[in-house]
């Protein structure tokens, strides 16, 4: 057979030049042992924050947890760091709070530390990351002289609960109006083109590459700018989807649902069936739809749960809306077990906005609290175009400090855990940067870092509060943007949000037309514009934990080549027809990987203590340890921003009565 792949490349524009491709990211890694050579290290190392030029939100290639921030805790986790480890060396520095990750949880430690103990709390944040905000990241594009900005991850304001007074009182003491949003969203642009969402239906899944419109409304449209006329739709997708007649039919019944599947089982005892099995199961064992609609079904909870419907309790797929139960006419109040994302709150869904680079504003904003020279303004809105000045992050004459590129490997007290502080009795932290193992001493500290990370830095705690910190298995995430030429493909094949359940990213969105503090999105077609593309790391059929310890090696031994190959084959497949080419069209690629994504939330299917009732592991792995405190989203098993701002308030209150 003759070797094409020289023509696809070029069809595909894998030779373009991408500004910034990451030159680690060809590193062979094991998912065990990830080994960068030396001289790489050197090149890493040399990025130093305070050097002129310093600012990754501008770097494109392979973002997210990128090559440099995980290898020292992968050796650590391995054991195969102290061996070889540089002798520490003493900083001489000492701080009143020392907080391990500056995520949103380790920023508003930072913050509210600082109000309860005034300018006196001397505070260093430690991060592993190039950048702050965790998984709140900025992807700053060019396009010309235009900058265009993307979320490289924490997408929005939002929570399927309200935000508690506490959550709620830092949005408004950072000024986001959040009621406002309505102001700065073009809700009618996507709209008012006749851009709807559809479905792609993949010819390997199901025999023709062929797109359609969402006729089931079933989630492919976050931007919840809605689809237009239901009953049209319907019989469109009827017409055009590449399914059988009897898959067809399925799904018209489906969406009637008028068929009560458990006759004689009362409301309670309906959801607890619906609670032990998955969405995959209901639907071809109790509703007994073809397999083509279990197939067409599969990826719809990925946004929220990272998984497939496989690993979705059927109870969670209907407190999600999804097709199917209608007729089972069950009590709207939330059954036992259900996961907190599909629990529906009206409420909760009022208070929603979304910034261009989503909550990394929200970091930027405590930031700029923190360290007001280090990003100018004064407003919620003028801090969107407002350029950060990385050489401020971590001055000596600074009451708080941000260091970057500084992974913590070691926190214990250098006495005794309960006796009152003084200069023998604080705790010892010591992170890896710039080659060097370094120690500081601090009255205190926080762990606003992944709980999977504590148990190998922190050996003093006890060894079920260990276990639990170890069972917060993150899910693995993948968010990509990429700048393109223009967007008339989309235009002309009438979308601006693609489900495409059979393919590498089950989503494939149009930015959110959001115009603030100066920054205007992309308003015509042919401008250049970010598509986000978004893919669960996941593999289908088995428990959620495995799945996602398999997604998070998947996605650290994937090279960014590939990555990239994975992006230009998708879009040149479904936008094609509407004249996409990739080699011409595609102007940046940034992916975002996140092996250690959202926090792990407990689920019915697979954590007897959440259906049952009983002690959570995060309540055991959350708690305090002599002047250590623990916070993080992982700390309440709720993968939002609320619960990031929530813990960091519970673990500064901690230690405050720790030392009263
Ligand atoms: C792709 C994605 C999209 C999301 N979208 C939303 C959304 O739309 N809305 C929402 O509310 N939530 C969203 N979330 C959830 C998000 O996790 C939380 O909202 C919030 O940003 C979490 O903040 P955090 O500080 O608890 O954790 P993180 O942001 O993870 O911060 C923890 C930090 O600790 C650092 N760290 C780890 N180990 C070490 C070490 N040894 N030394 C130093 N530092 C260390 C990590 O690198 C990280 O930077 C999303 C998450 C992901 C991954």
């Amino acid at each position: 057979m003759p070797d094409n792949s020289g023509e696809r490349d070029r069809t595909l524009g894998m030779g373009a030049k991408i500004t910034r491709r990451d030159f680690l990211n060809g590193v062979a890694l094991t998912a065990g042992a990830a080994i960068i050579p030396p001289e790489m290290w050197a090149a890493v190392a040399a990025d130093l924050q305070s050097s002129p030029g310093y600012y990754p939100p501008a770097k494109t290639g392979l973002r997210g947890d990128h090559a440099g921030s995980f290898e020292t805790m992968h050796q650590i986790r391995d054991a195969a760091f102290w061996d070889s480890a540089p002798r520490p060396v003493d900083t001489g520095e000492v701080y009143d709070l020392v907080i391990v990750g500056g995520g949103i949880s380790g920023l508003a430690a930072a913050h509210f530390h600082r109000k309860a103990a005034g300018e006196k709390g001397r505070i260093l944040i430690l991060e592993n990351h190039d950048d702050f905000g965790g998984h709140a990241k900025r992807n700053e594009f060019k396009a010309g002289n235009r900058t265009i900005l993307g979320f490289g991850g924490t997408f929005s304001i939002e929570s399927p609960e309200p935000y508690s007074p506490v959550a709620r009182g830092l949005i408004e003491e950072l000024g986001i109006d959040v009621p406002s949003y309505a102001k700065h969203v073009d809700k009618n642009l996507y709209p008012a083109l006749g851009l709807k969402s559809r479905i792609f239906f993949d010819k390997e899944t199901f025999g023709a590459d062929t797109l359609v419109v969402n006729a089931a409304h079933t989630g492919s449209d976050e931007s919840g700018l809605g689809n237009g006329d239901v009953e049209k739709d319907l019989q469109n997708f009827l017409s055009e989807a590449p399914l059988s007649a009897a898959a067809k039919q399925d799904f018209q019944r489906l969406i009637a649902g008028d068929k009560d599947y458990f006759p004689g089982l009362t409301s309670d005892e309906k959801k607890a069936r619906l609670a032990r099995m998955s969405y995959a199961e209901y639907l071809s064992d109790v509703v007994g739809t073809s397999e083509e609609i279990v197939k067409l079904f599969q990826a719809l909870p990925h946004p929220l749960f990272g998984v497939g419907i496989d690993a979705v309790a059927a109870q969670d797929a209907w407190g999600l809306g999804l097709p199917g139960f209608e007729g089972l006419r069950l009590d709207p109040a939330p059954g036992k077990g259900m996961n907190r994302d599909s629990i529906p709150n009206e409420e909760a869904e009022k208070y929603f906005f979304h910034y261009p680079d989503g909550n990394a504003t929200i970091a930027r904003l405590l930031v700029r609290k923190l360290i007001p020279a280090a990003i100018p303004g004064n407003s919620a809105t003028d801090v969107v175009l407002a350029k950060a000045d990385y050489s401020k992050l971590d001055e000596a004459s600074s009451h708080v400090r941000i260091r970057l590129n500084s992974t913590v490997v070691k926190v214990v007290h250098n006495g005794d855990p309960k006796a009152p502080v003084s200069s023998k009795n604080e705790v010892e932290v010591s992170y890896f940067n710039e080659k060097k193992v370094k120690t500081v001493r601090a009255a205190n500290c926080i762990l606003a870092c992944w709980h999977v990370v504590i148990p190998y830095i922190a050996p003093e705690l006890p060894d079920t509060q260990k276990e639990a910190l170890a069972s917060c298995q993150k899910v693995p995430l993948l968010y990509n943007n990429v700048l393109v030429r223009n967007w008339s493909a989309f235009q002309k094949l009438g979308t601006s949000s693609i489900y495409c359940p059979g393919m590498y990213h089950s989503r494939v969105n149009l930015d959110l037309p959001v115009s603030i503090g100066g920054y205007e999105c992309t308003k015509k077609p042919d401008e250049p514009i970010v598509v986000h593309m978004m893919k669960a790391a996941c593999k289908p059929g088995r428990p959620a934990r495995e799945q996602h310890r398999l997604g998070r090696i998947q996605l650290y031994t994937t090279t960014f080549e590939t990555y990239e190959r994975n992006i230009r084959e998708q879009l040149g497949r479904m936008l094609g027809p509407g004249g996409f080419e990739p080699a011409r069209d595609i102007l940046e690629i940034t992916v975002n990987r996140w092996p250690h994504g959202y926090s792990y939330e407990y689920n019915s299917l697979f954590d007897q203590f959440w259906l049952e009732g009983g002690e959570t592991p995060c309540s055991v792995a959350r708690k305090p340890f002599g002047r250590i405190a623990i916070a993080n989203s992982d700390a309440d098993a709720y993968a939002y921003t609320d619960c990031a701002i929530d813990q960091a308030y519970r673990a500064v209150g901690e230690l405050a009565k720790g030392s009263a």
